[in-house]
């Protein structure tokens, strides 16, 4: 038996539905209530209007907004590189190379000690309001360990992401077509049964465009969907390549032509940004603007990872978003829950509308436009996921 709960007195509620309240893309309702029923929502309008409910709870005119959709991070690791980041914050430029410091250590840790650092971490960002997240293999880079690394992420999340092409492991350094055919046999037929997506890291130093497109097209053709870290170092083909493919994603889109902006334009292909990545290196911001102007549909993430962006914050990854990459609040509030929905084509999370999930966060603000405002401020003070208050 499901009990339904009304959550009312909500300054503004962000359901990212354009047919309701203000009729912008956020869908804002001022003065509103929320009715949750078992794990989904049930109802969304003006307080004035909420049907009768078994439990009322009392937002005391703060905000409510969906949960935040992390469409990209790395948590199925072990170690640490604090002396890596404390190199490069003195002057060292970041390259592909310093995963290979991960990867040593998640080969050496054990199973619980892999699912004990990736629950850390997921409580972290639930605190935070992230109720659904995407995460990856990649620190394996062996059939035995990318599989388990799917295996342990598939027990916390639907969203598993198969990325055995994260780097050339240095065993297999001096024949990368050899490390290429093992990513594409039997390491993916390995992953499989564990992952719904496969990744590649297409950049200078870890796979050209050739490559990423044998590592992805053998992923379709085993019902895996393609997704792509691209043009993030750099200039080059993965932008293009994501949109030939039809991947759910690029993510960073950091170095773009005008002809990979129109491409993912006119393309159901989300530019997924991660500010975590550029706050955490120093390095170039990706241009928002320029994406959202075009008419592409962005997402923001955390891209977290112990190397080169050891965030598990969406509320801060908001604010950098508008601070330096010139998207609006409302802008950056959309894509770091519904942006993140459409990045893992999902349209049952990222709103608050009836037949979605009930995961939503309660910010101790009266307004979502907070979350840029008060920077580094815990406003998160209440969460539900599924339809359970978790804070
Ligand atoms: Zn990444």
């Amino acid at each position: 038996m499901s009990s339904s709960t009304v959550v009312t007195n909500i300054a503004a509620l962000v359901t990212n539905d354009p047919s309701l309240g203000d009729g912008s893309p956020l869908g804002l309702i001022q003065d509103a209530a929320v009715v949750i029923d078992g794990d989904r929502v049930a109802w969304t309008g003006e307080s004035s209007k909420a049907p009768a409910t078994d439990k009322r709870i009392d937002a005391a005119g703060r905000a409510v907004l969906p949960g935040f959709v992390d469409s990209h991070s790395h948590l199925v690791f072990a170690g640490d590189r604090t002396q890596e980041f404390n190199a490069r914050m003195s002057g060292r430029s970041y390259t592909a190379g310093g995963i290979r410091t991960t990867v040593a250590a998640t080969r050496a840790a054990s199973d619980g000690e892999l699912e004990a650092n990736l629950t850390h971490y997921l409580a972290e960002a639930l605190r935070q309001g992230t109720t659904t997240f995407e995460t990856k293999s990649g620190y394996g880079l062996t059939v035995e360990d990318e599989s388990r690394a799917l295996r342990i992420a598939a027990r916390h999340t639907d969203e598993v992401t198969y990325l055995g092409a994260h780097i050339v492991p240095p065993d297999h350094a001096h024949d990368p077509a050899a490390y290429v055919a093992l990513v594409t046999g039997e390491m993916l037929d390995a992953c499989v049964p564990h992952a719904r997506w496969i990744d590649v890291f297409c950049e200078k130093g870890a796979f050209d465009g050739d490559q990423a497109r044998a590592i992805l097209t053998a992923g379709q053709a085993k019902g895996l969907h393609p997704r792509i870290h691209a043009n993030q170092l750099s200039y080059g083909p993965g932008v293009q390549l994501a949109v030939e493919l039809d991947a759910a994603s690029a993510d960073h889109c950091t170095h773009l032509t005008d002809a990979d902006v129109d491409a993912l334009a006119n393309s159901r292909t989300v530019a997924t940004l991660l500010p975590g990545a550029e706050f955490s290196t120093r390095a170039e911001w990706p241009d928002a603007r320029r994406l959202l102007d075009a008419g592409a549909t962005v997402a923001l993430s955390t891209d977290c990872n112990p190397g080169s962006s050891f965030t598990s914050s969406v509320p801060f990854c908001i604010a950098l978003a508008v601070r330096d990459m010139r998207m609006t609040p409302d802008e950056a509030v959309w894509s770091a829950t519904a942006g993140g929905a459409v990045a893992l084509r999902r349209t049952d999370i990222g709103r608050l509308t009836p037949g979605a999930y009930a995961d939503l966060i309660l910010l101790d603000a009266p307004s979502h436009v907070h979350l840029a405002y008060r920077p580094g401020v815990p406003l998160v003070s209440g969460v539900w996921r599924r339809g359970q208050r978790m804070l």
